[in-house]
């Protein structure tokens, strides 16, 4: 078991990448707080892992609102007494080229994608600090790297978590805290299906052209991101510091 008695905190893991980080974090022993806006789709998560016999609690939190995220942090160290691992994977889709995104839309994006990374890290790395221990994911993604068409503020968010993470790790290393990002290409879950059914006629027309531009000729599954995510979280990634995982089936090539 790769994370035996590790205490996780998992942002917005009620529903697809995050639920399934939450599941194979518990099969390998972890202790995982999921965290979600939508209560329903959290507690489903926690009685997910309870039928496979893994130990989880909801705490329900907005990551962008300071209090919120500070008394789940609160909650959490409470409950176990420690947090060993935070990934930060709470996150919404913007649609539009910059001159179609509308200011309330723009600043939406920005404070669940950006603050959402800077809000939970805060409170938690006083409690890993003071530890001296520690590993944080961030949810980036490969539209850091590579342009796609009209994406430009969830673009700007993803990048913006890349250049946090580099920042984070260089600051932290001192405390013997890990903090890399993961880049996924195109994964299929909830979000992305809601984004292919708003933003196309033909959403299963928009799916076989994103896979021409993978080379593995197939798009992303949950599964495949909470892999990265495992191995991220465990020491078995000991020697990764502000690093870039790429789980994008060759999309940066394409
Ligand atoms: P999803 O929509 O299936 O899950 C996101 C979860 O976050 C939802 O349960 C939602 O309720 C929760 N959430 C939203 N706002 C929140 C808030 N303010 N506070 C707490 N929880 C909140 O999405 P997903 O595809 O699993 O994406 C997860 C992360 O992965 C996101 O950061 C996304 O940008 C990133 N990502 C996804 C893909 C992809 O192709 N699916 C690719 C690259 C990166």
């Amino acid at each position: 078991m790769r994370l035996k008695d590790k205490v996780c905190l998992i942002t917005g893991s009620g529903s697809g990448i995050g639920q399934s980080t939450a599941l194979l974090f518990a099969r390998e022993g972890a202790l995982v707080i999921v965290n979600d806006l939508d209560e329903e789709k959290g507690r489903e998560t926690v009685k997910q892992i309870a039928e496979d016999g893994g130990e989880a609690i909801f705490l329900k939190a907005d990551v962008t609102s300071p209090e919120e995220v500070k008394a789940m942090v609160a909650q959490g160290i409470a409950k176990w007494g420690r947090i060993d691992v935070l990934f930060n994977n709470a996150g919404i889709s913007g649609v539009g080229a910059l001159h179609e995104v509308e200011p309330e839309n723009w600043d939406k994006v920005m404070s669940i994608n950006i603050k959402g990374v800077y809000l939970p890290s805060k409170y938690v790395l006083s409690h890993m600090m003071e530890r001296k221990e520690g590993s944080i994911i961030n949810m980036s993604s490969c539209i850091a790297e590579i342009g796609l068409a009209r994406r430009a503020s969830y673009a700007a968010t993803k990048g913006a978590v890349l250049a946090l993470t580099k920042s984070m790790q260089v600051d932290y290393a001192p405390y013997n805290i890990r903090v890399n990002a993961l880049l996924p290409g195109t994964i299929l879950t909830p979000f992305v299906e809601n984004y292919l059914r708003t933003s196309y006629d033909d959403p299963e027309a928009a799916i076989a052209s994103l896979k021409t531009r993978q080379l593995s000729g197939e798009l992303g599954r949950p599964e495949d991101v909470a892999k990265a995510a495992l191995f991220l979280a465990s020491d078995e990634s000991k020697f990764m510091m502000g690093s870039p995982l790429y789980i994008d089936g060759g999309v940066v090539f394409g």
